[in-house]
């Protein structure tokens, strides 16, 4: 059987958890061919019934089949349901519990209900267990042992075989999961209901229907399988249901194979080796291949343009994947798109304070009696408004029933008992539209895409607690050459201070990545590849300046060319010496030019989008604008050149010296003016492309 969708519930018994995400809520999590969106968050059981019923109907409109399951049994051990029902079909005792729980966020009635139901057996029991230190609840023991004589097995056959299954019996204590038995019931009794025939209950029912729930249970699988999510029960729903959605067609007819016992069953017990071939996580992707920088060969010098679209082609996501909540997503690459768990606007809403009514009004003067009462923001009116009335409403109050317009307050007189205004008034004026920001289950933002602070935004609107991102990309820097000192550190004439490594540190940090910092090495090969075989273990690429030509001291491109994976790129670029590029047991090394200018450009134009996508992000190009030029530049054919500039006056300056050693100038410099490869003449007012240091994530 083909399974398109699973939904993985973790469910509760217990009261309203609050806004923030916690632990022992309701957690839920959808995943499709092996791979989990970000598990959500439902605070009580109105909103996570809510969210399954609209969910269960997107697939369902999406022609996607699709299984739910949940932690909680579907049936009781065998001989309960008959003695309530006259039938041991567990489907009409889900109704029985549905027409005599009291559910709401800030109560129920499943102890005082326990024990009714306690009342209907000989004996004592078989519920027991009781939240309330101070309440006796009638025939409800406080203790497992203190009951008798009721006649029912403790455990149904799947709970025997399912290893530490707790018995439905126990409501109260740690691990108990009676409560949530009487408290999944009714929500599964009204979704049965709702989509009618579409569904199917598993193992009672064939599950040939497009939507099927079954019973799951969350140990079936080792726990070092779980996810660094920071709240447990979500990152279980998150393993579970990847773990089903990877199940072949001919693997779920093995799990479905299942004799309909009115008993249940639990969905993947005795199928733990199914699953856990399944749940193998792809957490890091395959390695680069170690040709991945291989230039084609023929060309003298390579136009930079073909430079980064070789980049570009060969380069792929290095990092594997983390669930964390929405609120330390900022700047975190999506590794899976986000869809809106909910539509935003949720509901029909006033776009302004005033007086909400049943659109259109013709042109003229109109007066309308005053509805008592009034719709405010949180605090929807529960009335309907009659025909002809209107309702005081404030701003992003849901648009009562009866009403669809809302008139602006300064646009009205009102007296306590009527309001009049002037028409005309189109139908749906000042009234924000369900949905009309953003829809439930559209995807709201794509993968690769790196999280700005509107796009919190934008996904806690629409009910996001939680993404999937790809981990940081650790980025090591080291700097090269017998001549550097770190400043502050005395210096013999001979030597200078190292420069580069500052600038590269906090390039990456700009792009969003962790920088490492390596320190500087030697002109001494032996110490160059310690430091990298140590750089390879906590560095996921490397960046390193200096010593990347091929003269005597130029060690990093000796080294490199011992792995097979060296590629020397002889770019057509100014500034810029060859970029020595190569894998490092498996690691990226992007070694840069020693002159700081030279290095900071080459790190700009390559290593910056190269990165990104190592990181899992987009292909980030450079955004940059035509302005006039204030200077003079004779350019020759052959070479890209990049020019350190500033705007004055609407217009691009250059630096004094062209010196790649003059680093100065970059400070001096707001971007670079990129003059194209071909030979150019630039005088005052000629067009050039400016590229501001934003442009290239500064
Ligand atoms: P190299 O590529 O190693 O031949 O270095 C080219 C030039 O850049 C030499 O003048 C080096 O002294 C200088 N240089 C190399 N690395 C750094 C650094 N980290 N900071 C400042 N200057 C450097
Ligand atoms: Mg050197």
């Amino acid at each position: 059987m083909i399974v398109d969708s699973v939904i993985m519930v973790d469910w509760s018994g217990g009261h309203d958890r609050g806004a923030t995400p916690k632990r022992d809520a309701i957690w839920t999590c959808i995943a499709r061919a092996g791979t989990a969106e970000a598990p959500v968050y439902h605070r009580n059981r109105q909103v996570a019934e809510t969210y399954l019923r609209d969910t269960l109907a997107a697939e369902l409109a999406a022609g996607r089949r699709t299984l739910a399951a949940f932690d909680l049994c579907f049936a009781y051990p065998t001989g309960f349901a008959e003695r309530l029902t006259g039938t041991d079909d567990p489907l009409v005792l889900w109704d029985w519990f549905a027409d005599r729980v009291e559910d709401s966020p800030a109560a129920n009635n499943r102890f005082a209900l326990a024990g009714q139901i306690n009342a209907m057996f000989p004996g004592t029991g078989p519920f027991w267990g009781n939240g309330r230190p101070h309440h006796d609840v009638d025939h409800l023991p406080r203790k497992g042992r203190d009951r008798a004589g009721y006649g029912l097995p403790e455990h149904r056959a799947t709970d025997r075989a399912a290893p530490g299954a707790f018995s439905p019996w126990q409501l109260s204590g740690a691990g108990a999961v009676g409560g949530q038995v009487i408290m999944g019931f009714p929500t599964l009794s009204r979704l049965r209901r709702h989509f009618g025939p579409a569904l199917s209950v598993w193992p009672f029912q064939p599950p040939d229907t497009p939507l099927v729930l079954a019973e799951s249970y969350f140990s079936l699988l080792p726990t070092t399988l779980l996810t660094d999510h920071p709240i447990r029960d979500a990152a279980q729903v998150a393993l579970y249901a990847r773990a089903f959605s990877a199940l072949t067609p001919s693997e779920w007819d093995r799990v479905l194979d299942q004799d309909p016992t009115p008993e249940g069953w639990v969905l993947g017990l005795g199928h733990a080796d199914l699953l856990a071939r399944a749940a193998r996580p792809a957490l890091t992707p395959p390695p680069l291949r170690n040709d991945c920088f291989a230039m084609p060969q023929g060309a003298h010098w390579t136009p930079v343009d073909e430079a980064l679209a070789h980049l570009r082609a060969h380069l792929a996501p290095i990092t594997g994947t983390e669930t964390i909540p929405l609120m330390q997503a900022a700047g975190r690459i999506l590794s899976v798109p986000v869809t809106a768990a909910r539509s935003h606007p949720p509901h029909d809403n006033a776009a302004v304070d005033g007086y909400a009514f049943a659109g259109p009004l013709p042109a003229g003067p109109h007066t309308l009696p005053l509805h008592p009462g009034r719709a405010a923001a949180g605090q929807p009116f529960s009335g309907t408004v009659p025909p002809g009335h209107a309702l005081r409403i404030l701003t992003g109050a849901n648009i009562p029933a009866g009403t669809d317009t809302v008139v602006l307050q300064e646009d009205t007189t009102s007296s306590p008992t009527h309001i009049a205004l002037h028409g005309p008034l189109k139908q749906r004026a000042n009234a924000r539209r369900a949905g009309e920001d953003m829809g439930a289950g559209d995807v709201v933002l794509p993968v690769r895409r790196r999280l700005t602070p509107a796009d919190l935004a934008t996904l806690a609107a629409c009910g996001t607690a939680t993404v999937t991102v790809h981990r940081p990309l650790r980025v090591g820097v080291l700097s090269t050459g017998n001549e550097l000192r770190a400043p502050g550190q005395p210096a013999t004439h001979g030597q200078i201070f190292d420069a580069n490594r500052a600038m590269l540190l906090s390039d990456i940090a700009y792009w969003g990545h962790t920088p490492v910092d390596l320190g500087i090495a030697p002109d001494d090969r032996q110490t160059l590849q310690n430091i990298l075989d140590d750089a390879a273990t906590r560095c996921d690429a490397i960046l390193t300046s200096g010593g990347a030509s091929a003269g005597d001291e130029d060690h990093m491109s000796a080294l490199l060319q011992g792995t097979g994976s060296l590629a020397l790129w002889r770019i057509a670029m100014k500034p810029g010496r060859p970029l020595a590029l190569g894998l490092w047991q498996g690691r990226p090394v992007f070694g840069l030019p020693g002159n700081p200018v030279a290095a900071q450009v080459c790190a700009l134009v390559f290593a910056h989008p190269a990165l990104a996508v190592l990181a899992g992000g987009d292909w980030p190009v450079p955004q940059g604008f035509d302005v006039p030029a204030a200077f003079t530049k004779s350019k020759k054919a052959g070479r890209r050149e990049y020019l350190r500039a500033r705007i004055a006056n609407g217009a691009a300056e250059v630096f004094g010296s062209e010196g790649s050693g003059r680093v100065s100038g970059l400070s001096w410099a707001s971007g670079l003016v990129a003059l194209p490869d071909e030979a150019a003449e630039i005088g005052p007012g000629t067009p050039v492309t400016y590229l501001p240091f934003g442009s290239f994530g500064l």
